[in-house]
């Protein structure tokens, strides 16, 4: 049996201890099987999907190898999304902190290219981003990756589905070609294959065995018959009562008229969809993360990156015809060691795709009868949390302190009313608990922050 405490790795002291001080006590499967390997600077192909604790896994890797005294960029770290991106560079940071002076930076689209030109006059150890962006830097000659020694790409398939790989490859070229690159991917495409033969040298082929992942989740097919989609699925949410689900379409348009349908059945559901606006799209995620909205509603492409955590439920509105995004799709609930709920809804003529499930899942299918579900008339499915804007951000120094002082400085509000707080640049979400939101609005729209007065209000 392999060592899987961290303690068994050749890591720098500093490193182990703030690993050890991030309470990760020993190492996820994906991290046991490659970590070993990229410390002894192997190509690495690894199919790891999110929640498997794969970024550790390469940043442990990047951090031990790099030298931090040394100003110059050193690895690049490839994302298909912004969110993605973030998350990935909020990582390393956290794993990076027993080492001082690493600049970790984050270049994505979506964001201004001024400021990412002053951050890049003094060169990041580590860059994370999104191809575009990064490929726009690299032909500027504000990014230089000529002495770079580690490319990782993660969610490789899915910069794929996004159309990035003549931007991916393009980038690669102008890297040395003396270099480590480890491959993460969900899944597992001939074109994945294609990409491993042509960037990498003899990678390490990990494959984390899934069997003890998937008995955490109980997976429901339903049939139903043509017309039958919403009601059921109202039925789903009346039965389960899932405080959080994710509700997967295949069409975008599907995703807004889901969501008014929703909407007017007394559901908080909101669409993510790639027609919104990134600061749409950012409130959207903010009120499903915050538990102030129970249902999202989203295409595969639109889900994509992101991390949500404690989803009780994922429901298939639609299955997908492709049975590697249906494990996907319902990987993202029981996580962590909880158990999940994966519901479907098919017609009788997919019943082919059922097969290529079960096929695929190595299952048998469990399928239920809607008659089995308990309907409740005047059930009400209202999230805790409500979402508070407030039209201030990073830009006016406001700091998560800040605002939890001000909303319980008078005691009307305790601090465990409030939830996740989010700081963009120039708004702020805050959660608090429905029952004090009328309260936490008067204080933050009667009373100061940082001295000064800000708007706030009420998301719906
Ligand atoms: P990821 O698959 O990279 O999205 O990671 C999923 C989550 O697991 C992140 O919140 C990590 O901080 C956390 N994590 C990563 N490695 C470990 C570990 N060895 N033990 C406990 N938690 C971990």
């Amino acid at each position: 049996m392999t060592d899987t405490t961290f303690s068994s790795l050749a890591l720098t002291p500093e490193l182990l201890e703030n690993i050890q001080s991030l309470e990760y006590s020993k190492m996820t499967p994906i991290q046991a099987q490659s970590i070993p390997a990229i410390l002894d600077g192997q190509d690495v192909l690894a199919q790891a999907k999110t929640g498997s604790g794969k970024t550790a896994a390469f940043a442990i890797g990047l951090l031990q190898q790099l030298d931090a005294r040394k100003y110059i960029t050193q690895a690049l770290v490839l994302c298909p999304t912004r969110e993605l991106a973030d998350q990935v560079s909020k990582e390393i940071r956290r794993l990076a902190r027993a080492i001082p002076n690493t600049k970790i930076l984050t270049l994505c689209g979506g964001k201004p290219f001024g400021p990412q030109l002053a951050s890049l006059e003094h060169h990041p150890h580590i860059a994370v981003g999104t191809p575009g962006r990064i490929l726009k830097h690299l032909l500027k000659g504000s990014l230089k990756l000529s002495n770079a020694r580690m490319l990782v790409l993660d969610e490789a398939d899915r910069m794929l589905d996004m159309g990035f790989q003549d931007d991916m490859m393009t980038i690669i070229d102008m890297m040395p070609q003396q270099r480590q690159t480890l491959l993460f991917s969900a899944t597992y495409p001939d074109e994945i294959k294609d990409i491993s033969n042509t960037i990498q040298i003899d990678p390490v082929d990990i494959r984390v065995e899934e069997s003890h992942d998937e008995v955490k989740i109980k997976q429901i097919f339903y049939e139903i018959e043509q017309g039958q989609r919403e009601q059921s699925l109202v039925a789903l949410l009346h039965h389960y009562r899932p405080q959080s689900t994710v509700v997967f379409c295949n069409r975008k348009h599907q995703c807004q008229e889901l969501a008014d349908e929703l909407w007017q059945r007394g559901f908080h559901a909101l669409a993510l969809h790639g027609d919104l606006e990134q600061k749409q799209r950012d409130q959207v995620l903010v009120q499903f993360s915050n538990k102030s909205s129970s249902i999202l509603i989203a295409t595969d492409v639109a889900a994509r990156g992101l991390d949500i955590k404690d989803l009780e439920a994922v429901v298939n509105y639609e299955l997908s015809p492709d049975p590697e995004v249906h494990v996907h799709r319902i990987g993202r609930t029981g996580r962590a060691g909880k158990s999940g709920l994966a519901l479907s809804l098919f017609m009788a003529s997919e019943s082919p795709k059922i097969n290529a499930i079960e096929k695929y899942q190595n299952i048998s299918a469990r399928i239920d009868h809607l008659a089995t579900l308990k309907a409740r008339e005047h059930f009400k499915l209202i999230p805790t949390m409500v979402t508070l804007s407030i039209n201030g951000g990073r830009r006016n120094k406001i700091r998560a302190g800040d605002l939890l002082g001000a909303l319980t400085a008078n005691k009307i509000i305790a601090g465990k009313q409030i939830g996740k707080i989010d700081i963009f640049e120039t708004i702020t979400y805050v959660a608090v608990e429905r029952s004090v939101a009328k309260q936490a609005l008067k204080i933050l729209t009667e009373g100061k922050i940082k001295a000064k007065r800000f708007k706030a209000r009420k998301l719906i």
